[in-house]
């Protein structure tokens, strides 16, 4: 195999870009080196530790020009968990890197030359998150817990996750403490043994209100109140406090059965004026402040009169489809997820909206059968999974022609294919949007507004 650098070398190169999982990347005569640490501009030494046909990897041994936005990562192990990979940038650099990212993945990918404008970000990017799934486990007979190191299932166990909620962490750190004393011993996935498995904590942003499920193997319980007084104990604020049983072997975390422990078996958040309830398992953004910046960009984006039909395809629990109603004259809403569409049913009934109408099933297929039957849309809202939209349901759009599109992507990729797709039938991207709904990590949200031309 003939590779321009062999394990072992020393050398000295010049990084300059990041990859998906925060690597450094540098080129030495065409040939990519990954450096875990490494950021872009920087100078560094580095020592080859394995090299493939098409590209190798490196470990960052000294940095002779820091990147001007290169900072200590604050969390004690951001290195080892996966949760983060962008700590070591500041934030400002953080949403640079976002910025180029996207208007980078819309020239090379899809060819799409609209204006791509800053990131909208946080002013706090710390503790944003509003739900943590934290898995246990044992070590040295002690009671370890945390966040999954990057690509695998060993814990890393976090004294304290910064961007997860202080409740969360209280709750974590007392059920370290405790887990054992009330029979909850941590549940080992290779051994198969074990009670504890995950601690799920959820909290409504606007309301205050905590959820907390305790994912066991075992529905029985021996110290059952002995556990709600802790929980209630370290966090007065929880007002829900749930069991969910998964005896599989299985790394899903949650099983089919939940049992209401203790207080009410749901809690409610707001998002703008907007009520939305939510149960253990149900979908719900984890970012909330930012999901409100998202939803008004893809509110301004469709820039509705009150006379408008809008199709929300994608739905989930209604989240945006809600949003839209306050200004349309009607939403209808079409998500695969038949329990999300029952949430958002019953989220828009709590909301009081009598103009929106949802329903179970894939958009590809059900949008083009809504056409059919006489439901046409002024504007079309998509909001799909990181694999993009079906094509099926970009040739409808195409066929159909709405005036408007408004694309809301979790992927920067699958939206610059889509977007070329879309240009290619006739319309044409006016503007992207992208929000920061995950500060500290590589994932960037993103709306596209797209008229026909
Ligand atoms: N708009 C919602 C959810 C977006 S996530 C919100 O902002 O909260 C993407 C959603 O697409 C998920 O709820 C997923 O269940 C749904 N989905 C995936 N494939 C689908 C398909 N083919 N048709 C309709 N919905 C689909």
């Amino acid at each position: 195999m003939n590779t321009p650098v062999k394990k072992n070398d020393q050398l000295a190169v010049y990084i300059e870009d990041l990859t998906h999982d925060g690597s450094g990347v540098a080129k030495v005569d065409g040939y990519p080196l990954f450096i875990h640490g490494g950021l872009p501009d920087e100078k560094a030494e580095v020592r080859v530790l394995k090299t493939l046909k098409n590209y190798g990897f490196a470990k960052l041994l000294n940095i002779e020009e820091p990147s001007p936005f290169r900072v200590e990562a604050p969390c004690p192990v951001f290195y080892e968990c996966g949760g983060c990979q962008l700590q070591h940038i500041n934030y400002e650099g953080q949403l640079k890197w976002k910025e180029n990212m996207v208007r980078n993945v819309m020239q090379r990918l899809g060819k799409i030359d609209a204006p791509v404008l800053p990131v909208k970000g946080m002013d706090n990017p710390w503790e944003y998150r509003n739900k943590s799934q934290i898995p246990f486990g044992l070590a040295d007979g002690k009671v370890i817990a945390g966040f999954y190191q990057a690509k695998s299932h060993r814990i890393a166990d976090t004294p304290t996750c910064l961007i997860q909620s202080d409740e969360a962490d209280r709750l974590m750190r007392a059920f370290k403490e405790k887990a054992l004393e009330l029979d909850l011993v941590p549940y080992n996935e290779d051994t198969k043994k074990g009670q504890l498995r995950h601690l799920v904590v959820r909290k409504g942003r606007a309301t205050g209100e905590v959820m907390v499920v305790l994912v066991t193997k075992h529905p029985k319980l021996s110290k059952k109140e002995a556990i709600i007084e802790l929980i209630r104990e370290a966090e007065p604020k929880v007002t829900s406090i749930m069991q969910n049983v998964n005896s599989r072997n299985t790394n899903v975390i949650f099983g089919d059965e939940t049992n209401l422990l203790w207080g009410k078996p749901t809690i409610e958040d707001l998002i703008g004026d907007v009520r939305f309830e939510i149960s253990a398992r149900s979908f719900y953004q984890v970012n909330p402040e930012q999901t409100e910046v998202l939803y008004k960009q893809a509110l301004d984006y469709a820039q509705l009169s009150g006379d408008e039909t809008v199709i929300d395809a994608y739905c989930g629990i209604g989240t945006i489809s809600l949003f839209l109603a306050q200004r349309a004259k009607q939403v209808l809403g079409v998500e695969i997820v038949p329990q999300a569409i029952e949430d958002a049913k019953r989220n828009a009934e709590l909301n009081g909206f009598t103009n929106t109408y949802f329903e179970a099933g894939p958009a590809e297929e059900v949008i083009p059968r809504w056409y059919k039957e006489g439901k046409n849309a002024d504007v079309l809202v998509v909001d799909p999974p990181r694999k993009g939209c079906d094509e099926a349901l970009l040739t409808t759009i195409i066929e159909q022609r709405p005036k408007r599109v408004v694309y809301v992507s979790c992927n920067p990729a699958t939206l610059a294919r889509d977007l070329r797709i879309l240009e290619d039938g006739g319309y044409k991207t006016q503007e992207i949007q992208p929000v920061d709904m995950f500060p500290q990590t590589t994932h960037c949200e993103a709306v596209a507004w797209l008229e026909l031309s």
